[in-house]
């Protein structure tokens, strides 16, 4: 094997190594950005909280706090049955969330 010849075939074995690391960068590249797109989302809420806790009216029986700070929407809590005396129950029909207030 001439010394060209030679030189050539490294080069091609140096190419191939990054050739064959496209498919799994691509992959890792999709992996990042699905990655970014979840964090962001999850900073936007955050960044809305604090907006959200100033809308939130409180008024026992009306929004219900999680669905006001995590999805900025006013969904009335609904009374449900309770058991104690001193006890008012209610659920949110959204997010399901129960909460106990003093009667
Ligand atoms: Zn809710």
């Amino acid at each position: 094997m001439s010394a060209e010849a030679k030189l050539r075939e490294i080069a091609t074995e140096l190419a191939d190594r990054h050739v064959n690391r496209i498919l799994a960068l691509e992959k890792e590249m999709l992996e990042i950005e699905r990655r970014k797109t979840e964090v962001q989302s999850k900073l936007d809420a955050a960044n809305l909280a604090n907006d959200r806790l100033a809308d939130y009216q409180i008024k026992v029986g009306t929004d219900c706090p999680r669905c006001a700070i995590d999805l900025g929407r006013r969904i009335p809590l609904n009374p449900i049955p309770s058991d104690e005396r001193f006890v008012d129950k209610f659920r949110c029909r959204v997010c399901g969330l129960e909460i106990d207030l003093p009667a």
